[in-house]
């Protein structure tokens, strides 16, 4: 059906948006007319006894307990509420699925048209990112055998950042781990960084070739990025979502020696290491938690771990704006977006704390007013101007598939 309709047939169509994870599975409905949205949810511990799912639609918002025990019955159950609600007529007739797939290699620069053969050419690189790829192939093939003929896109969060320059990309190792096992800076949450990097355009005023950006995405995964003129030049994310700034449960930069002193030292395996770096450090290793709320919540009551938890990320923070100033040579904003970066504005202080040598004042009022909406935190005298940008990855990936069957 794709491949003989004409594009109109595209504007008819609604997008659907899947972002599969190893317990979750979130969701987003789009009118491709114009990407308005439609609906979107998302389904919670899959295979726990106490999974649940939730649609939020125009209609209203509901949500439903013990919605799945596995990633299919995940998906089917999304499907039947979606037509249940008039939502999708049938997964059949959507225009196109486009999927977030957390790791493109080397080899994906643009977004990915899935058949068979994209799809073995995927399950190859899951390599290098075992712990989120397996999760996100199985999406594509749910969706894949339950929306028979409907195009699926995938789109990759290391995409945006395929104009790393080698001095930015390339790691201080011998050769051959480059060139026979791809080791390199990938970089993640391109999309994201795409999105905002976008819409702080828009509200600058100027042609996003013309901006020096640096876009801090501080959610549960954390990176900072420096974007100029809408490319990503650097960005504090590598090979894997590890590197970088201290995240929910990720250390970010340490030394590299670390894993194998503790290995030998306590006779953990490289499994073991490898867990305790994803899901055991960061916030949650500094002090018990990994949810920023949580630690602010101890930090409040006079908890002197989570009060250096937020110390040690506040500073990482402030050390890549810095780094990134320095790489971009003038910079026209700084821009905060996900959980933490759109919500919290303690940690926007701290990030910015002391940086007025490089032309970068937040306003504190400013910063510490209630809001969801895109809105500037810096004084109206700052020669870098401090953007709050909620993002929304969904849109983004619903763009870029429409955009890519449209024109492919
Ligand atoms: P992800 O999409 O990476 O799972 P999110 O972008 O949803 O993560 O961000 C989750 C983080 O944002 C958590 O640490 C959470 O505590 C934090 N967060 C959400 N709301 C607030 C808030 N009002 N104040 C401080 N932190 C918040």
């Amino acid at each position: 059906m794709y491949e003989v309709c004409p594009r109109l047939w595209y504007l008819l169509m609604k997008i659907l948006v899947l972002n599969c994870g190893s317990s979750s599975l979130k969701f987003k409905v789009f009118s491709d007319r114009d990407l308005y949205w439609l609906a979107g949810g998302m389904v919670e511990r899959i295979g726990q006894p106490d999974s649940r799912l939730r649609l939020t639609w125009a209609g209203g918002e509901n949500e439903w307990p013990g919605a799945a025990p596995d990633h299919r019955i995940a998906l089917q159950r999304v499907f039947h509420l979606l037509t249940q609600h008039d939502i999708v007529a049938d997964p059949t007739q959507l225009g196109v699925v486009g999927h977030r797939v957390v790791h493109g290699g080397d080899r994906f620069r643009t977004p990915l048209l899935i058949d068979a053969a994209s799809l073995e050419e995927l399950r190859q690189l899951t390599p290098l990112a075992p712990l989120h790829h397996p999760a996100n192939l199985r999406g594509i093939e749910l969706a894949t055998a339950l929306c028979q003929g409907v195009p699926q896109v995938a789109v990759f969060d290391t995409a945006f950042h395929h104009t790393l320059p080698p001095r930015a990309w390339r790691y201080a190792l011998p050769a051959w781990t480059w060139h026979e096992y791809q080791v390199r800076r990938y970089g993640f949450h391109g999309t994201s960084v795409q999105y905002v990097s976008r819409r702080a355009a828009k509200w600058l005023d100027r042609p996003i070739e013309e901006l020096n950006l640096i876009v801090l995405h501080l959610g549960n995964g954390a990176s900072v990025t420096a974007v100029q003129g809408g490319r990503s030049i650097d960005t504090s994310m590598g090979m894997t979502p590890l590197e970088g700034v201290v995240m929910g449960t990720r250390c970010g930069d340490i030394d590299a020696s670390v894993p194998f002193y503790l290995m030998r030292q306590t006779g953990l395996d490289v499994t073991a290491v490898e867990r305790m770096l994803f899901f055991e450090s960061g916030l949650h290793g500094l002090c018990g938690s990994g949810d920023m709320r949580t630690v602010r919540a101890h930090a409040a009551a006079g908890d002197a771990d989570a009060q250096l938890a937020l110390d040690v990320a506040g500073y990482r923070l402030k050390k890549y704006i810095g780094a990134y100033s320095a790489a971009l040579g003038r910079v026209d904003a700084v821009i905060f977006t996900a959980g933490i970066g759109e919500n919290d504005a303690d940690m926007r202080q701290r990030a910015c704390n002391g940086l007025e040598l490089f032309g970068i004042h937040l306003d504190s009022a400013r910063n510490g007013a209630e809001g969801t909406d895109e809105r500037c935190v810096s004084r109206d005298d700052s020669p870098v101007q401090i953007w709050v940008i909620p993002t929304d990855e969904e849109l983004e990936i619903a763009r870029i598939a429409l955009d890519f069957i449209t024109t492919a």
